[in-house]
């Protein structure tokens, strides 16, 4: 009598650590969109909840892309126990047999197990016959329900080469669930957050994000004694553009004035449109002399670049300020832009007003 509920007693308490498991990786899922970690710590985080909390060795996540034709590693461990991004892919597609991979994503299959290797296996043997290949391994689907599946969570024994039982397949099932359901609220999360904070039309982020970004980057400048560029750009007679070439015509020139003014800045620099064809730049740890020379390369760019088929030159007009020189805040470093745009309109346009104190 004592034995079956002995072993009642230990599946029950198997099944609450897997599912305080699963409530645990929730919560630090959601915490980290909280506070706004990246797509690869919560990666990281479902690979520890797979190695540390269900206790095996290593742990790969790969995921379809979004056009459905291949399947990627986005994070897994490698050799050395150490977490690795790779450039690992698959090819995937609704057809039986393109992959093993894409077979779990498409359901064609709903599991696999593999213990390809026995527990006394020397040193040599283990170096010449399983070096690189996964051992004692198992794959399951990342379902987030009936229909739809992102990807597949692979599992292997590889340092203690421990035998892969079916009764651990339930656990890694569920779990892939809960990975999937992450992955995927921190997917739409983001989604929605960039709806929110971008110019719709252009791409580049919309006059609220600037606003925002720019009290945040000032802060950063001020406490770190750093200074910082903010530059005004007005496409000039744009009106004119639009009433010879129609508003249409007008919204690609405003498209290809974004992009080259994307591409003439650094990564970290901020460009926003903040109004019908004004544009704003912030650019974090950018000197004076600095913050000059990038806005004179945009005007360049901008004339050599954007036009209309040929038929029309289309030229830019930019402000500059910087802190700590022209501004002593955010308000003030606005309205110094401002003045150096007006000038350098007034002063015959396709060019980079003066440095003015505001
Ligand atoms: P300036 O050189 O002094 O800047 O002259 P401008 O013609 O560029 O400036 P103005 O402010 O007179 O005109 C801006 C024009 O931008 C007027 C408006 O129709 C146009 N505009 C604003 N938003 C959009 C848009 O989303 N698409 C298009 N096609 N045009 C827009
Ligand atoms: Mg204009
Ligand atoms: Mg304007």
């Amino acid at each position: 009598m004592a034995q079956p509920r002995n072993s009642r007693l230990r599946k029950l308490t198997l099944q609450k650590n897997e599912l305080q498991q699963e409530v645990l990786m929730y919560r630090n899922v959601m915490e980290s969109i909280r506070t706004h970690q990246s797509l690869e710590d919560i990666y990281k985080l479902i690979i520890d909840n797979v190695t540390k909390g269900l206790g095996f060795d290593r742990a790969g996540i790969f995921l379809v892309n979004e056009t459905g034709n291949l399947i990627k590693q986005v994070m897994g461990i490698d050799q050395h126990g150490e977490y690795e991004t790779t450039d690992i892919e698959f090819p995937c597609g609704p057809a039986k047999g393109i992959h093993w991979f894409s077979d779990l994503v498409h359901g064609h299959v709903q599991w696999g197990i593999s213990n390809n290797v026995k527990k006394k296996v020397t040193k040599e043997v283990y170096e010449r016959d399983f070096l690189g290949k996964v051992i004692c391994c198992a794959q399951v689907p990342i379902k987030l329900d009936k229909n739809k599946t992102i990807g597949v969570l692979a599992v292997d024994n590889l340092f203690t080469k421990k035998t892969i039982k079916k009764s651990d397949l339930q656990a890694l099932l569920n779990f892939a669930t809960q990975a999937g359901l992450a992955i995927e609220s921190y997917r739409l999360h983001h989604k929605v957050l960039n709806l929110t904070i971008t110019d719709p039309l252009t791409g580049v982020y919309n006059r609220r994000y600037f606003d925002e970004a720019l009290e945040f980057e000032f802060k950063r400048a001020a406490r770190h004694m750093r200074s910082m560029g903010l530059l005004y750009a007005d496409l000039d007679h744009f009106k004119s553009i639009n009433d010879r070439w129609g508003h249409n015509i007008g919204d690609e020139v405003l498209k290809r004035a974004a992009l080259t003014l994307r591409s003439g800045v650094r990564n970290i620099d901020i460009v926003s449109r903040i109004g019908g064809e004004e544009f704003a730049i912030i650019l974090p740890e950018t000197p004076i002399e600095r913050t000059k020379m990038i806005a004179d390369r945009l005007v360049q760019a901008v004339a050599k670049d954007v036009g209309v088929d040929q038929v029309q030159a289309v030229t830019l007009s930019v402000g500059v300020a910087s802190f700590p020189e022209t501004a002593p805040n955010p308000m003030n470093l606005k309205v110094s832009a401002d003045k150096s745009l007006y000038e350098a309109k007034q002063s015959g346009r396709n060019r980079v007003g003066s440095l003015i104190l505001a």
